[in-house]
């Protein structure tokens, strides 16, 4: 990999490492600041993987800056409900989401691969195809007072590929990342919540009103189903992703190792859909939709640990790498895509990119930890487990066991937590507002 930068342009040149969706819209977003980007990406091509993720109205409105959200609304689902019920199909909670609750902007709920693909082809129309390197795995840093040169290999042989030097790197290179065991050498492996989670997508009615997404069950059985496909619903069907998960490991075992962590596992639907045999509830055939599924994803779930640090000089994480944490609330992508948008919005200000990198963790590693951590609590899913506690039987009506104003509490705090509440997003689309109004 023979550089270009080699007379002093790199210094107005950002590195990514890693072309996932954070990575991607780091790289749009940092473009947008003024940086020359180069995505390094390990895998030999770009492609649609993964099943069904969501985006929270705070992340779908920096994508809308970004001049996205047509193509996000053409192609995913604007969510407008949740549900919650209990493992007998029976109403714990229903909210109102996005536009439904009166955000300015949707939840979208899409096929991760879809949205890959619609950042790929938003990267390569406004950075040129020459900015994804695919192939390229990062492997070592150094960095000296102006610079950091990143070396990269061929991760299938390890062949060496050569350095590239910019102003910084940003590690936005998953739960596996590199930079994070650079930076913190001795962290061992993600932390195992003792949870298993299957994932797969069924080709099935519309459920409900087509647009709810819904939880069942508890804390050690839970099963969720939504719709992803704006096309499936405009044919009169739906493509509903659904995540099976069961605990397989006592909650308080020492042992946090977790088992394999590869995002392409399938496996098949015997090994976890017994428990869920009985689980019709007529609105929704937990069975028949596990075996409508061509294919079941295994991925366990896991964390870590929040870092004491993201940021060293000229290199900082962002997504997966910097805090992974438990698929609870649907936030993994969306906090991604927010870290995108502070670092670009720090890097804009012009201030030295070390110090830029400094103020982006010092906003954002709180913010991340605080939802990892209200995430291992169960985040929005604790009214569940509640309703499992107080009513393993199940109940005629959920305020015989929960009251009202316990129910709103747990929505609300989360969603405070997760920087979605209401009233957060919508000052934030007032600033975009009036920053747009002042330029034009
Ligand atoms: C193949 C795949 C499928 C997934 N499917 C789902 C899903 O169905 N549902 C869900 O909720 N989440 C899924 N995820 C995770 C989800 O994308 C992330 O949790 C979230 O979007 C945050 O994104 P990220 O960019 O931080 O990480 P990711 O989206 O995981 O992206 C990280 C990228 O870095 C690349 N990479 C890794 N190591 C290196 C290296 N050393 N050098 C260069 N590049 C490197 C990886 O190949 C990957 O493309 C999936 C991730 C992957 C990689």
């Amino acid at each position: 990999m023979e550089s270009k930068h080699g007379h002093g342009h790199w210094r107005g040149r950002a590195l990514v490492a890693g072309g996932g969706i954070g990575g991607l819209v780091a790289a749009l977003a940092l473009h947008r600041a003024g940086y020359e980007v180069t995505v390094f990406e390990a895998a030999q091509e770009i492609r649609a993987l993964g099943v069904g993720i969501n985006l929270q109205p705070h992340a779908v409105l920096f994508l809308a800056e970004l001049g996205l959200l047509d193509a996000l609304r053409a192609t995913g689902i604007e969510t407008g409900s949740l549900l919650y019920v209990n493992k007998f199909g029976q109403r714990i909670w229903q909210e109102a989401r996005g536009l439904a609750a009166g955000y300015p902007v949707p939840q979208i709920s899409i096929h991760r691969g879809e949205l890959h693909l619609i950042l790929y082809r938003a990267v390569l129309e406004r950075l040129g195809a020459a900015a994804v390197r695919c192939g390229a795995s990062l492997v070592g840093v150094e960095q000296d007072g102006d610079g950091v040169t990143a070396r990269f290999v061929d991760r299938r042989d390890g062949t060496p590929l050569g350095s590239e030097r910019g102003a910084l790197l940003v590690g936005a290179d998953g739960i596996h990342s590199v930079l994070r065991r650079l930076l913190a050498p001795d962290e061992g492996p993600p932390r195992f919540s003792g949870c298993m989670l299957w994932r797969g997508i069924a080709e099935a009615d519309p459920l409900l009103d087509g647009r709810t997404m819904v939880w069942a069950g508890h804390a050690a059985q839970k099963f969720i189903a939504y719709p992803i496909s704006a096309t499936a619903a405009q044919a009169g069907s739906a493509h509903l992703n659904w995540i099976a998960e069961l605990r397989v490991r006592a909650a308080d075992d020492p042992d946090r190792t977790p088992p394999g962590t590869d995002w392409n596992r399938r496996v098949d639907a015997s090994v976890f859909d017994a428990p869920f045999a009985s689980w019709h509830f007529g609105w929704l055939d937990v069975p028949g939709l596990i075996a409508r599924a061509g294919a079941a994803y295994e991925f366990p779930m896991v964390d870590r640990d929040p870092l004491p640090r993201w940021s060293d000089g000229r290199v900082t994480l962002l997504g997966d790498a910097a805090h992974p944490m438990y698929p609870i609330g649907s936030n993994g992508a969306s906090q991604a895509i927010l870290d995108a948008q502070d670092l670009a919005a720090r890097l804009v200000a012009g201030d030295d990119v070390v110090d830029a990198l400094q103020r982006y963790d010092a906003a954002r590693r709180p913010v991340t930890a605080a939802i990892v951590a209200a995430n291992r609590r169960q985040g929005p899913d604790e009214v569940m487990q509640i309703a499992e506690e107080r009513a393993p039987h199940g109940f005629a009506d959920v305020h015989d066991v929960i009251s009202q104003a316990e129910l709103e509490s747990v929505a609300a705090k989360y969603k405070q937590t997760a920087g979605f509440d209401r009233d957060a997003v919508a000052r934030a689309a007032a600033r975009v507002a009036s920053s747009t109004a002042t330029v034009s």
